[in-house]
């Protein structure tokens, strides 16, 4: 959990905020079960049943249909694709409650800048539409924008603008309400000499928006005849524009890409808007800069489809392989587009239609097939040398990627490779451990960007059913822990006993779990119970950003709830000895004779390997025996048990 949320105001957000009052303003729900839960149509999924269930008492939502589900704080981020911080702000908002420091990373003063920031630039946003659309002076910025086939709605929605031929057009025009230096600081206007003059003279303006629509920036085209040398000019960096973050046009994409499950990236503006008005909504450009890794992390929260598209040409095709080199590593299904006859997507679509364009989106090669298809052309491979110069080359692009190790995806890759070059499939596996083995010397990627999206999949697989015998123990006791907190103080005592009998970290004791967000999960109850062991689940919820853990823990509690297993656990009655309701002592019982098991496996394995030696035995094998021996004992008396 990272120091700059502090706990008591995300308690203070979440008391602030009622989960059914802020689902309900953007979806009808209807009471069931006498209030005790609310159902609606699902806002994350196509859905015509209603199949979203809001329980208030726990203060969270799930989806039976597509599996979203978590507290407020993930409805917030799923619904408007932001990340924690902006979550826990828009919330605090709304439930009117002051913002500390610590938590934006701002102090007041900076606060109150950046909404003067916004403020100015808004202004500056209308004034350069109003400009375009009303002034004579806009006449040949207008004929061009329509020469270049852009309606005037489409100029009215995504407000076009122009300014004048003028370097201090907008200073005089800001006059009385906004000083130089905070134009200055929007980056409308530049400086030399102490002297201010405005940026985008003479130019066609097209706004740059953050997620949420807000103008942060504009990108100014010059005019057909113009002497500058410039085409196209970008507002410099500011407090509030990242420019290798955003992408133009996402604002207005997002739905789009969210119904589309796929989101295509140009590269220009008037590709983007061009798609748009021709109803392809589901596109954006980068910023006259290549695709980040910021980006293809941002585009994931909307698709797990991303296309990047581009021309027909030589820089164009090289582009591409860069691309794909860079990430094929992220967990996305990403695409690569090059359009026939070295066309851009505004011609493309402008001459075959709205419905090719979608054709060739969803046709898209995968990057992997696109990288297979341009080595195959550089080399060939009709002979034995371009065969083995594209067998080594797609190698060494799998073996920069350690998340596709062994995994289903790196063994279809491989199948496919080895088939389409007549070279036995195991001989490909070999060379590419070997390649990696090379690589594991080098330094690595950052662990966490490897560990991140292994995480979302293994909740996944979970939350989908697909649980394994070891999942289901494990899960057994995380949901009567969700279910019966009274009950985790014994849970806590149990775990933390080290070997030796001191007592564990909590993660430590989190290991007698395997499954990695179940065991953090378990690490998490550990670390939130107050000293004498009480656990709260709105506290434990706190505790977690990540929103496919959040959709986990939901998960976990409904599978309890359907077990009624608060009520069994009760009706069972507390066991005499220890105070344990008995379910719980046959779970934890479980994890406990999982772990003898294993490590009876293990002294099994080293007795075997010594084989039928000699017949003294060294201390060493005969405490291995024993243990054995115990073992079998232990195993015995469990089976008369159960
Ligand atoms: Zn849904």
């Amino acid at each position: 959990m990272s120091v700059e949320f502090p706990q008591d105001f995300r308690e203070a957000v979440r008391a602030g905020t009622d989960i059914v009052g802020l689902i309900g303003e953007a979806v009808t729900l209807q009471p069931r079960s006498g209030g005790r839960e609310y159902v609606g149509l699902c806002c994350f999924h196509e859905d015509h049943n209603p199949s979203m269930v809001v329980y208030p008492d726990r203060q969270t939502f799930r989806c039976w249909s597509c599996n979203t589900g978590g507290d407020i704080f993930t409805f917030v981020m799923e619904r408007e694709k932001v990340e924690f911080r902006d979550a826990l702000e828009i919330l605090a908002r709304r439930a009117e409650i002051p913002i500390p420091k610590k938590v934006s990373g701002r102090t007041e003063h900076e606060e109150h800048n950046r909404a003067k920031l916004f403020e100015v630039l808004q202004w500056a946003d209308n004034m350069f539409h109003k400009c375009l659309v009303e002034s004579p002076a806009a006449a040949p910025a207008r004929e061009y924008l329509h020469s270049r086939g852009f309606n005037d709605d489409l100029i009215d929605e995504y407000r076009l603008g122009y300014h004048p031929n003028d370097w201090t057009w907008l200073i005089e025009q800001s006059k009385f309400k906004y000083p130089e230096k905070l134009l200055h600081e929007a980056r409308l206007v530049g400086e030399k000499d102490g002297r201010y003059y405005d940026y985008f003279v003479d130019r066609v303006l097209f706004t740059i928006r953050n997620e949420r629509g807000q103008p942060v920036a504009f990108g100014g085209r010059v005019l057909p005849g113009s002497t500058s040398n410039a085409k196209y000019f970008n507002s410099p960096e500011s407090a509030v524009f990242h420019k290798s973050r955003l992408l133009y046009g996402i604002d207005k994409a997002r739905d789009a890409i969210r119904d589309a499950g796929s989101v295509l990236v140009t590269e220009g503006y008037t590709d983007c808007l061009t798609c748009h008005q021709h109803g392809v909504k589901n596109v954006v450009a980068t910023l006259g800069t290549a695709l980040t890794d910021a980006h293809v992390t941002a585009l994931k929260r909307f698709a797990r489809k991303v296309v990047l598209v581009f021309d027909g040409d030589d820089a164009g095709q090289s582009a591409a392989s860069r691309a794909v080199e860079r990430f094929l590593a992220q967990d996305v299904d990403l695409r690569i587009l090059t359009l026939p006859g070295k066309q851009d997507p505004a011609e493309y679509i402008t001459f075959a239609g709205p419905e090719a364009m979608r054709q060739l989106i969803e046709r898209a090669p995968e990057a992997w097939e696109f990288a297979f298809r341009t080595t195959q052309m550089k080399y060939g491979i009709d002979t034995i040398d371009g065969k083995h110069r594209v067998l080594e080359e797609m190698l060494a692009l799998l073996a920069q990627i350690p998340q596709l190790a062994e995994n289903v995806k790196e063994g279809l890759l491989l199948a496919n490779l080895a088939q389409r070059l007549g070279v036995p499939e195991q001989r490909v596996r070999d060379r590419l451990k070997e390649l990696r083995q090379g690589r594991r010397n080098q330094p690595h990627r950052s662990e966490e960007a490897v560990e991140r999206p292994a995480m979302a999949t293994e909740v996944d697989r979970l939350v989908r059913g697909r649980l394994s015998r070891d999942d289901r123990l494990e899960c057994d006791l995380l949901e009567i822990i969700l279910a019966v907190p009274a009950a985790f103080p014994y849970v806590r005592r149990t775990l933390s006993i080290g070997k030796e009998g001191g007592s564990l970290e909590p993660h430590e004791a989190a290991e007698v779990l395997r499954h990695p967000a179940l065991r953090m999960l378990l690490q998490t109850c550990l670390e939130q119970a107050n000293p004498g062991g009480a656990l709260s689940f709105s506290k434990v919820l706190d505790a977690l950003e990540d929103t496919s853990m959040k959709r986990l823990v939901v998960w976990l509690d409904e599978r309890a709830r359907s077990k009624d297993l608060a009520g069994r656990v009760e009706t069972l009655g507390n066991d005499p000895v220890d105070d344990c309701p008995m379910l719980l002592r046959r779970s934890l019982n479980n994890l406990k004779w999982r772990g003898e098991e294993q490590s009876n496996q293990r002294v099994a394995m080293q007795l075997s390997q010594h084989g039928d030696g000699p017949q003294t035995l060294d201390p060493a094998m005969e405490a291995l025996l024993r243990q054995a021996a115990e073992f079998h004992q232990r195993r015995a008396t469990q089976r008369a048990e159960s």
